[in-house]
């Protein structure tokens, strides 16, 4: 069983970023990415600080909008307009979950589709189904298809099943996975909350991709023996022993299935870093395309 690093992959993206950011004419401005993010869930406060310090890091000029909990749709969208509009900014983000008053959808179509470096608009998620790579593809799906090619796993002709439909995670990776192209190719399964005999079907993974959000679903019983297994699932489990109160756990029990599995994630250090340095990409990307 080898464990795939998503630590060392998403550090070596980065640090090629932070040589090409720093071999800028001089003069010009770097790259930069505005957050937004509404309200104070613990798990968004440190998904936009660790995605802040990352840019900062790599030399990228940040901007953090705050909006409270109870925030009107309206100066929600006030506020990407004002982004939009900004020339200095290239790329733009909207932490989720937003709170259920607001539509996490209508807000990120409202990102212009070349500074959606989250891609999660429809035109980005559209050139996804389109096989078209000229647009920015979401991070965490990116993170996952990057990981598995640097990781030497060939996804032509095998199967893949993916637990989970979600437009962040579920979905956009499938449609990864079954494009027709180089480290695609595979015959995919997307599973659900009412799939049936969902253990018969990722028995059959050769490659599992598991985005569920319920701690350690993914049992040994599970999986079939010598397959890939992609752990997405980010939960905290309370954890009295820990300074912080609860640990980190994926959605798929490591201890019972690590020793099965031909490759797998940890979590943390899985697939988590590889979004941040995905999204790091799609802004310098949105920053080269501007010409500054
Ligand atoms: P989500 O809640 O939007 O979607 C969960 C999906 O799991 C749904 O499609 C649902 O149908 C499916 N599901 C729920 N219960 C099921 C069951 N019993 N059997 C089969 N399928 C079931 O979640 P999401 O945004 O896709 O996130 C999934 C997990 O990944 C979470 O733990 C989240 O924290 C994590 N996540 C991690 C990253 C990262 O960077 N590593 C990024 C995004 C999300």
């Amino acid at each position: 069983m080898e464990i795939i690093d998503g630590n060392a992959i998403a550090a070596s993206i980065i640090a090629e970023l932070k040589e090409k950011v720093a071999a800028r004419p001089a003069g010009t401005e770097p790259p930069c990415i505005a957050f937004i993010r509404v309200g104070d869930d613990p798990a968004s406060v440190s998904y936009v600080n660790k995605k802040n310090k990352t840019a900062a890091e790599i030399g990228m000029a940040t901007r953090l909008t705050l909006l409270p909990e109870d925030v009107s749709e309206d100066k929600l969208n006030a506020a990407i307009d004002e982004l939009n509009a900004d020339p200095a900014v290239h790329g733009i983000l909207i932490q989720a979950p937003l709170p259920r008053h607001l539509d996490e959808v209508r807000a990120f179509r409202r990102i212009a589709p070349e500074k959606d470096v989250d891609g999660l608009g429809t035109m980005n998620l559209g050139k996804i189904a389109q096989d078209d790579d000229s647009g920015f593809v979401c991070c965490t799906p990116a993170g996952i298809m990057e990981l598995l090619r640097r990781s030497g796993v060939t996804l032509s002709g095998k199967h893949v099943v993916v637990v989970g439909r979600s437009l962040l995670v579920g979905k956009p990776v499938a449609l990864l996975a079954l494009q027709k192209r180089e480290h695609a190719n595979a015959t995919v399964t997307v599973c659900h909350s009412r799939t049936a005999d969902l253990a018969a079907i990722t028995r059959q993974a050769d490659v599992l991709i598991a985005a569920i959000g319920i701690p350690e679903f993914i049992k040994a019983d599970m999986v079939k023996p010598g397959a890939v297994v992609i752990d997405v699932g980010i939960n905290r489990v309370a954890d009295p022993t820990r300074k912080r109160g609860y640990r980190l756990v994926g959605d798929v029990d490591f201890p019972a299935v690590s020793p099965l599995a031909s490759k797998i994630t940890p979590v943390p250090g899985g697939v988590g870093p590889m979004t941040v340095a995905m999204l790091m990409r799609n802004t310098f990307k949105a920053w080269e395309r501007v010409g500054r």
